[in-house]
């Protein structure tokens, strides 16, 4: 061989070199993408789908088996992936091969030859002269086998693919490793995550139990529990104020202006307390309208004084609502411990105690506890749960008291009294549940109960007293101020076979130029022919003056006026005055509460009131009785 001959040679065969690198660099970037594809899958994703995609070409094989190692059955190993479906699972004895390619030796062989027992029903699927690659491999953390076998026809797997085998087979059982260990991470993080998601939860499930959801105060179970915490510590000496805190007619503005501006109006109160505490102070959400402050610590009762003022001011500064202003203003309660108790419970009830007081006096005030105010309060107490009680359970019925022509004893008309017939079949008069409910927002509930009694048996009464006559109904003056209140109630009564049947007995303070009744309502029960009755003239603080700038279909003389007319001249003067403003106006007059012949005569001789109501004549009764009897 001459020079140029060899060194043509040494070309050829670098030329092969070359080739063979080109394909070797080629086959490890294919094995590099298949090593990445396979530790990018999913837990869940089988890791081998994307690596036989690859393996496919490089080792020109057209079955790849994966086979593991398992705990049950030692001594086999199982077919845990594979691109021939039908082999997944198959079980293969580990004979002398195999054994050799677990301790980690590459063999490429013919796929009978070295195998003792192919597995039960793989025969049918495959040949024993294909051409066949053991590889060891790590699977899950166990030795496995991965089988790469060609077709019968093809050749065998040379050096070159059993070398590259064997990188691979390193590469995949390092990256199945790092696999592993990366899920491992992964998973500890998805447990980290899913922990940190259930804290989360949980808290945030204690604090749906514990917070108010519209204005994010503790709640009244929280609040006790916050409060109850700080007594339990108090050190000898320390005082901790608590105040129950109400806001003033805000049913009214709930009804009026819609639950929406309700909610804007409790936010905005809680959040004007809340600017006012110190940060030690806490403030809960009890109930709707209501809140509870602990003045933490209290040195001073004058320091509480300022402190509470200070919040009433803030409160009652403008807040804007719809296209109007309102002010709100609030009215609190006050205890303290030690001296009025020594329990959150016990300082609620006595702080509430103190709040009636303000509701009953002038709202928007502040009231402390005394332990006198206790004893008579908790009677009321009593009657206050009994009245609610009462209104759950439809206790107040209509009771009705005749009007009359006293000059010729007709009947005129009935006016509709409420009464609580307890459990035990007693009749309570209003006296002893009207001023209570009102204060507790109850009384539009009783209003309701009376108008449905008189409704329902209004076809029984025209028929014993005949379709003429007029029915009063009661209408306290913050009810005739309150619209939505007024306009249910109207279209309650207003049916068209009702015009000009119904009479609302309203008193003078409804009258009130700023308020709605003139505006909004009297237009609309002229419209629906609903009478008004001027109730309770000569009370307190009746104004003859104001009588003529009153839109009134009838005045009512109060029983203060009518008691022994007979025997009081100033009595009479007024009357007079009365009857003749009456007459001008052309308003007719009542007088209510005659209980005597004496009184009754007066009225006749002396005076041309014509309609009269009072005992004399007949004492309200529940309609069952009234219709019942004559
Ligand atoms: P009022 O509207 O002035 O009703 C007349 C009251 O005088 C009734 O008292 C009636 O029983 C009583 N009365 C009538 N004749 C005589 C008499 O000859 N002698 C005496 N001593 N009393 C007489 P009642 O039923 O206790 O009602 C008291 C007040 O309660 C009513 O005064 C009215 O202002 C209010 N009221 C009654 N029912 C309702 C109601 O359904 N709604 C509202 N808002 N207020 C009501
Ligand atoms: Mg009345
Ligand atoms: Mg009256």
């Amino acid at each position: 061989m001459d020079d140029s001959e060899e060194l043509r040679e040494t070309l050829v065969v670098m030329r092969q070199q070359v080739e063979q690198l080109r394909t070797e660099a080629t086959h490890a970037n294919l094995l590099l993408s298949a090593l990445d594809a396979m530790l990018e899958t999913d837990a869940g994703d089988d890791p081998f789908t994307p690596v036989f995609a690859i393996l496919t070409p490089i080792f020109e094989c057209h079955c790849i088996l994966v086979l593991n190692e398992r705990n049950q059955t030692p001594g086999s190993l199982e077919c845990v992936a594979t691109n021939r479906r039908a082999l997944l699972g198959t079980l293969w004895p580990v004979g002398k091969l195999l054994a050799k390619a677990l301790s980690g030796h590459v063999v490429s062989t013919l796929s009978g030859s070295g195998i003792e027992a192919w597995p039960d029903g793989v025969m049918d699927k495959l040949s024993r002269n294909q051409p066949a690659l053991y590889l060891p491999i790590a699977v899950h953390g166990s030795h496995g086998v991965m089988l790469l076998l060609r077709d019968v026809d093809q050749p065998g797997f040379d050096r070159t693919h059993a070398a590259l085998a064997r990188k691979f087979s390193l590469l995949a059982s390092h990256a199945l490793a790092a696999r592993r260990a990366n899920l491992a991470t992964r998973e500890s993080h998805r447990l980290r995550n899913l922990t940190a998601k259930l804290k989360a939860s949980q808290e945030a499930l204690l604090y749906r139990a514990n917070h108010d959801q519209l204005t994010g105060l503790p709640n009244r179970t929280h609040i006790r529990e916050q409060i109850n915490v700080r007594l339990a510590n108090k050190s000898p000496g320390g005082v901790l104020a608590l105040a129950y805190v109400d806001i003033d007619g805000f049913k009214h503005i709930n009804d009026m202006h819609g639950h929406a501006v309700g909610d804007a109006l409790l936010m905005e109160v809680a959040r004007r307390i809340q600017a006012e505490l110190r940060s030690a102070d806490l403030l809960g959400r009890i109930s709707g309208d209501e809140f509870i402050i602990a003045f933490d610590p209290v040195d001073e009762r004058a320091d509480l004084a300022r402190f509470v003022q200070r919040i009433q001011s803030r409160v009652q500064l403008p807040m804007p609502i719809e296209n109007a202003e309102v002010h709100p203003s609030i009215s609190i309660g006050v205890a303290f411990y030690p001296e009025h108790g020594l329990d959150y419970e016990t300082l609620r009830r006595h702080a509430d105690l103190a709040m009636y007081r303000v509701k009953s006096g002038m709202k928007g005030g502040v009231s402390f506890f005394t332990h006198d105010l206790g004893r008579n309060a908790s009677q009321k107490l009593i009657v206050e749960r009994r009245i609610k009680h009462a209104i759950d359970a439809r206790e107040f019925h209509c009771a009705l008291q005749r009007k009359v022509n006293i000059r010729n004893g007709a009947i005129v008309g009935f006016e509709a009294l409420a009464r609580w017939v307890d459990a035990d079949g007693v009749a309570h008069e209003p006296s002893t549940f009207l001023s209570i409910a009102a204060k507790l927002d109850l009384l539009d509930d009783i209003t309701e109960h009376v108008v449905t009694d008189l409704l329902r048996h209004l076809p029984a009464l025209d028929a014993k007293f005949g379709s003429h006559l007029r029915y009063s109904v009661n209408i306290s003056a913050a009810q005739a101020m309150n619209i939505p209140f007024m306009l249910k109630l109207l279209r309650r009564i207003s049916h068209a076979e009702r015009h000009g049947r119904f009479t609302l007995e309203i008193t003078e303070e409804s009258f009130a130029s700023s308020g709605p009744f003139l505006t909004h309502i009297l237009p609309t029960l002229r419209a629906c022919d609903i009478s008004v009755s001027l109730d309770d003239f000569g009370a307190g603080y009746s104004s003859l003056a104001k009588l003529s700038e009153l839109i009134v279909d009838e005045i009512k003389l109060d029983r203060s006026l009518v008691a022994s007319i007979h025997q009081r001249p100033r009595s009479q003067v007024i009357l007079r005055a009365v009857e003749s403003l009456g007459a001008t106006l052309n308003i007719p007059i009542v007088a209510e509460g005659i209980e005597t012949n004496a009184e009754n005569d007066y009225f006749l001789e002396h005076t041309g009131i014509a309609i009269g109501q009072g005992f004399l004549y007949h004492k309200p009764q529940l309609l069952r009785g009234l219709l019942q009897r004559t």
